[in-house]
C-alpha cells in the first residue's frame, strides 16, 4: 500500500558518510522497523482501517474521530462497535451525514443497544452529534484545530469540540475529550492527528494547514513500553509531558516526521511479535534487536498473549 516515509527521512536526518554514533544506529534501527512494516496487512488490524472506508474528506474526518475515540481496550472488542455504528450510518448517507443528522438535539434515536465499556448507546449518539454540530459551526473538523504548538493545536481544537457537547452529556462522553493541560498524554487525539496530517502512508494527509513536524506521538501502551527498551522514554506513567518528550527524541531521527515511527512501533504490539521481554523466538528477527533492552523474562505486568490486542 503506500510507503515514502523510511528512505525520505534517513536521507533528511543521515547522510551517507554520516558515522555511527549510538544515536545514529537507533535511527537505523527505527528507520529499519518503519520499512519493514506490512501496512497494508496493518492497517486490517488498527482502527485506521475505519476512516479508510471513505474518500469524501467529510466521512474520513468524522469516521476518523469517531473510530479514534473509540480505540481503546481490546481491538477485538471496540472494532465490532464501530464497524456497526459506521454501518448504521451507511445507510443515512455516510458518517458525516449522519452526523448533521444527529447534531439535531430531537433526533433521539441512533445505535440502539450499541455500547462500548462505559460508553452507551446515548454516548455513541452524542459523540457522533458532537461531531456534526462542530463541522456545522466551523465547517469541518479541520478548521477545530488550527496550526500552532501541538498542544496550542489540540487544546484549542478539543475545547471547541467541548463546547459542542451535549448538555447532558454524560461524564463518559466528556471523558473522551480530554486536554493536554489536564495531563493526558491525549492518545485519541494524537492518533485522529496523525490519520488526518502525515503526509505519508499509511495516513491521509488531508488536513495541510497543519505540519507534521508539528505533531505528537499518539503515546498508547505498546510504544510506550518499547520506547522504554530502548531508553526513549523513563518513568511509569505515559502522559503528555512523555508523550512531547518521546516525540522530541524521534524528532532526533525524523525532524519533518517525528511520529511516522508510531505506527510500526504501535503494531509490534499490536501483532503479538514483541512480547514484552527478550524472547529467543522473535527478537532476532526484530528490526530492534541489537539496541533493545527489555527485561530477559517476562514480569506479570507484562506478560501479553500472542493475539490480537489493545490500541
Ligand atoms: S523485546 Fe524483542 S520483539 Fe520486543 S522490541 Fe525488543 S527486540 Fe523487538
Amino acid at each position: 500500500m503506500l510507503g515514502d516515509a523510511p528512505e525520505q527521512g534517513a536521507k533528511r536526518n543521515r547522510g551517507r558518510g554520516a558515522s555511527r554514533s549510538p544515536a545514529d544506529n537507533l535511527g537505523r534501527r527505527l528507520d529499519a522497523l518503519a520499512a519493514t512494516v506490512d501496512l497494508g496487512a496493518r492497517v486490517a488490524d488498527d482502527p485506521l482501517r475505519f476512516p479508510k472506508r471513505y474518500r469524501d474528506p467529510g466521512d474520513v474526518e468524522v469516521a476518523g474521530a469517531f473510530a479514534a475515540c473509540l480505540a481503546f481496550g481490546r481491538v477485538s472488542l471496540f472494532a465490532p462497535v464501530i464497524a456497526a455504528c459506521l454501518d448504521e450510518a451507511d445507510g443515512h448517507g455516510g458518517p458525516a451525514a449522519y452526523a448533521a443528522i444527529l447534531a439535531d438535539a430531537s433526533t433521539r434515536r441512533a445505535f440502539t443497544g450499541r455500547y462500548y465499556r462505559w460508553l452507551d448507546d446515548v454516548d455513541l449518539r452524542g459523540l457522533f452529534a458532537t461531531l456534526g454540530r462542530a463541522r456545522a459551526r466551523h465547517g469541518a473538523l479541520a478548521a477545530c484545530f488550527v496550526a500552532g504548538s501541538a498542544a496550542q493545536t489540540l487544546e484549542g481544537g478539543i475545547n471547541l469540540l467541548r463546547k459542542e457537547l451535549p448538555d447532558d452529556a454524560s461524564r463518559a462522553l466528556r471523558s473522551l475529550f480530554c486536554r493536554p493541560s489536564d495531563g493526558s498524554a491525549c492518545k485519541r487525539w494524537c492518533m485522529f492527528l496523525r490519520w488526518m496530517v502525515r503526509r505519508g502512508a499509511p495516513d491521509f494527509g488531508l488536513w495541510t494547514h497543519l505540519d507534521p513536524a508539528a505533531l505528537v506521538i499518539p503515546l498508547d501502551t505498546h510504544v510506550f513500553r518499547v520506547a522504554g527498551f530502548l531508553g526513549l522514554v523513563e518513568g511509569r506513567t505515559p502522559n503528555w509531558r512523555v508523550a512531547v518528550a518521546l516525540t522530541e527524541a524521534l524528532g532526533r531521527f525524523d525532524s519533518a516526521d517525528p511520529v511516522r515511527y508510531d505506527f510500526a512501533l504501535a503494531h509490534l504490539g499490536i501483532s503479538g511479535t514483541c512480547r514484552g521481554h527478550r524472547d529467543a523466538e522473535v527478537c532476532p528477527a526484530c528490526p530492534l534487536d541489537a539496541i533493545c533492552k527489555a527485561p530477559a523474562a517476562a514480569t506479570s505486568a507484562d506478560a501479553s498473549p500472542r493475539s490480537p490486542r489493545r490500541r
